[in-house]
Formats: structure tokens, sequence, C-alpha cells
């Protein structure tokens, strides 16, 4: 088996934002980094499965996530790929991000390439090789079969922890009281929705879209949809036998295009998106679901009659999966008490949003303090058992509700920023610090306040 021959300080397994973020970050902090992805592209569920808009980084109106979040936005808009941070139509959030995925992808190349830092697509970490502690190496594979790749620490971005359950972290999945996950769902992007029809419906029928009651001024003014509804439609599908999932609303989004929106309905249960079998099985129900969907869309909902399905998925979207067992764990009641840590190295607005693992139903939790966002320690992204280890994004230590708040876009990404930043810090001054553990958290705050995140 191969060796990789260079040799990297850092290596990010996984390119959604919180490991574009993680890479781009020890990158200009001078550091030598090898970003892995097993797609084609970086974004991760942006790019790869048809998510959007990225939301929230707000609490009310005042913005709570900045740094590499707010430079992606800028840039995207600077290249008319975003019109920015618009209100939410349906009122869940207060603000949100569409964006164009195509523009995504280019802009997060151009953002690594710019830091320096070399990246790898159609490469899966699938292996880790440990000793006394620490990672020494991870075992990819490639185009040419499999490899090792050395470094002095290691960033797992994975989403679901692949990285760190190769190493032997301690690591929990689902729901504590049955192990069960949150349903995935396969996202499908349509074009061609004839949106002035589409509203028009929603204004004259408003009281039958009690989440958007009382918005219609928003709805109207804003040239960014947000629309959850037509439950009534939904049930009656579900009784004629037109639709076969249990999801009780519809709720889409258009994106940075006028009359495209990103469907997000389909619920997929029961199956375990870290196996291959329950991956597969998700992908093939998750077209089906698609499938039942555009025949609903195209016979009951106003607006869809011509609109043209773009492409489902491509992936399906596992919204959680294996979270670290880290030095701490943040809990519902941190998020809904809105608890400032003293170790916070991001600060977060996007509720508690759990979709049912049984089936229908969708349990939100509003509450974030008096001052209406929380904060996450860095503890979550660390473990006792592995001293180079650091996991990120959606896979940190987390219980399942506090999972369900903090995995959305904006907030992975400050996530991934701070790992970035720490892992840098390691190196920087390893005569006196030996371990992901001993960093200087007040010195990481800084560094980070400095390059415009806000704690
Ligand atoms: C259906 C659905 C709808 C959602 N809707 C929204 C929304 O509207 N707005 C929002 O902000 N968030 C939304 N979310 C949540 C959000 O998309 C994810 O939680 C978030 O993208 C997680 O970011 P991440 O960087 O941690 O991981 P991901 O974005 O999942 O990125 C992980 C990356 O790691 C790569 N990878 C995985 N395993 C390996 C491996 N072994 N080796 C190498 N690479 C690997 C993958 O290819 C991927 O690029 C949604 C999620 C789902 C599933």
């Amino acid at each position: 088996m191969n060796s990789n021959n260079e040799f990297y300080e850092i290596v990010v397994a996984g390119g959604g934002l919180a490991g574009t973020f993680a890479a781009v970050t020890a990158a200009r902090m001078g550091k030598k980094v090898l970003l892995l992805d097993s797609g084609s592209c970086l974004g991760g569920t942006l790019t790869c499965c048809g998510v959007g808009p990225m939301m929230t980084g707000h609490s009310r109106d005042r913005q709570v996530i900045g740094g590499l979040f707010e430079e992606l936005t800028e840039r995207l808009k600077r290249n008319g790929y975003s019109c920015g941070h618009v209100r939410d139509t349906t009122g869940y959030i207060s603000y949100l991000t569409p964006f164009s995925a195509e523009g995504m992808k280019l802009v997060l190349d151009e953002m690594t390439e710019e830091a320096g830092c070399e990246t790898f697509f159609h490469v899966s970490v699938v292996g880790a090789e440990k000793c006394q502690g620490k990672i020494s190496r991870v075992l990819v594979s490639g185009p040419e079969g499999l490899f090792w790749v050395n470094a002095d620490i290691f960033i797992d971005a994975t989403g679901d922890g692949d990285l760190a359950y190769y190493a032997g972290a301690p690591m929990k999945k689902g729901r504590e009281s049955d192990g069960k996950s949150q349903p995935m769902t396969m996202n499908a992007k349509y074009c061609n929705v004839d949106r002035d029809q589409l509203l028009d419906y929603i204004l004259k029928n408003i009281e039958k879209f009690p989440r958007l009651y009382g918005k219609e001024q928003l709805l109207r003014e804003s040239g960014h949809l947000s629309i959850a509804g037509f439950s009534e439609e939904m049930k009656m599908a579900r009784e004629k036998g037109i639709l076969h999932f249990k999801r009780e609303e519809l709720l889409m989004f258009e994106t940075d295009r006028k009359g495209e929106f990103i469907v997000n309905t389909t619920r997929i249960t029961e199956l375990d998106g870290t196996t291959v079998r329950g991956l597969s099985q998700a992908e093939r129900v998750g077209r089906i679901q698609c499938n039942e969907l555009d025949y609903f869309l195209k016979k009951y909902v106003p607006g869809f009659k011509d609109a043209v399905l773009e492409y489902t998925g491509p992936s399906v979207g596992i919204r959680g999966s294996r979270q670290l067992e880290g030095i701490y764990t943040l809990t519902a009641g941190d998020i809904i008490k809105g608890t400032q840590f003293e170790t916070r190295i991001a600060l977060a607005a996007y509720p508690i949003d759990v979709h049912n693992p049984d089936g229908q139903g969708t349990k939100s939790i509003f509450k974030m303090g008096e001052q209406g966002y929380y904060s996450i320690p860095y503890e979550v992204m660390i473990c006792r058992e592995i001293s180079n280890l650091l996991v990120t994004g959606r896979c940190i230590s987390a219980s399942f509700e506090a999972q369900a708040a903090i995995r959305t876009t904006p907030t992975t990404s400050a996530l991934g920023q701070a790992a970035g930043m720490a892992a840098a810090m390691v190196l920087q001054d390893s005569e006196k610090v030996k371990d992901v553990n001993g960093i200087d958290r007040k010195e990481l705050q800084y560094k980070l306040k400095t390059r415009g995140v806000i704690l």
C-alpha cells in the first residue's frame, strides 16, 4: 500500500462548510493543510444534497455568526451568486441566506486555493492508525487505490464522524432513548415555478397557512419565498395513496433565482445512514418519495404545473448520525438557557428543530435564553482519548436535541473556523502545547474575534 510522500501538518476529512473553513483557517495561519472529500466539490450538503438556504446567522435582527460565514456571503454576493441575508417569510427564524449551489462550488474552490490548502476530491478516509493516544496516519481510498496520509493534527468534518470513529474515539448515535436518528430527506430542486401564481394563491387563502399568517406584507415584498404549508392537501394525498411518507407539511425555499425552489419535504425513517445497506436503501426510497411528490406538486400546488424538476439529491441528506462523546456534551438545556460558556468558540441562534425519527411531526423549541442565542464551547470538539483529533461540524459532542439545533450550516461553518484555528495554534506553540486540549481558550477566542468571529 502506498503512502502519500507529502507531509501535511493538518489533514481535514470532509469538505462541507465545516471542513472547508477549518482548512482555509489553518492554511491562512501558514500551515500545510490537506483537505480530503469523497465527493467532487466542496460545500457538503449545500452542493451535494441540494440543501439551502443557509440558516441562520442571526438572532432576531442581531447577527451572531460572522467570520468566514460572512466572508463567504460577501464573496457570493460580489459574484452575483447570492442576495445576502434576507428575512424568512415563514418567520421560523429571522434571516436566511439563499445562494446558487454552482456559485458556492466556485467560491469555495477560490477560498481554498487562495489560502494555499491542497484539496483532493474523490477520496474517502476509510481507516486510521493510532499510536499512544495519537492518530499517526489515515487510510484513504482514491482513484489509485488505498494510500496512507500522515499529519500532526487531524480534523474530522465528515458529518458522520467517520475519521473519529475509525480512530476509535468515543462516539454515540441517535436519540438517547433508542438510538434512532432524525429522518433523512431527499431534497428536490425545481425551476420554472410560477411564483406569482403560488404567492397569489397563498395570499388569497392565507387562513390555510398558519405559519405564514400575518406575514402577508413580507411575502409580497420578499424576492425570496420560504413556504411552509399545504398540510390539508398533503393529508388528502396521503389518504388517497398519492403520498406514502409521513410529513405533515410542504416545506420549500426559493433560491437566489426567481422561480427556482428547493423542496425539503420527503421523510425517510427507520434507516441508518451510516451503514451501506441503510444508505443505499435511503437513496432509493428518497427518489421514490420525490417522484410521488412531483406528481403531488404538479397536481395540487398552484404554480407547479409547468415546473421542471432539475434534480433530486444528488445524494440523500443525513440530519444526524454519529456524534463525538467529547470532553463536554452540549445539551438542550444549554441551548434553552442560552448558556454563555467561558470557552465559547461560536454563537448560534438556530432553534432546536427535531424531525421525528418515527415519522410525522417536527418538534421545535425556540427559547434560547433572554438574549435569543446560545454559545458552543471548545470542549465539544475534542475528547480525552485522542490528543491530536478535532471533530467539527454536525458531528460534535452534542445530545440528540442539541445536535438538532447546531446542525445548520452557518453554525457548522463557525465550528469549522474554530477547529482550524485551534489546530493551527497547537502547532504554532508545539513546545508548550502538547495536545488539542492544551491550547489557551482565551487566545483562541482573541484570534477568532480578530477574524470577524462574533463571540
Ligand atoms: C435534508 C436536509 C435539509 C437541511 N436543510 C438545511 C437548510 O435549509 N439550511 C441549513 O443551513 N442547513 C440545513 N441542513 C443541515 C446542514 O445541511 C448540515 O447539517 C450541514 O451541512 C453539516 O455541515 P458539515 O460541514 O458538518 O457536513 P456536510 O455538509 O455533510 O459535509 C461533510 C463532507 O464530508 C465528506 N465526507 C463524508 N465522509 C467522508 C469520508 N469518509 N472521507 C472524506 N470525505 C467525507 C462529504 O462528501 C461532505 O462533503 C439540512 C440537512 C439535511 C440533511
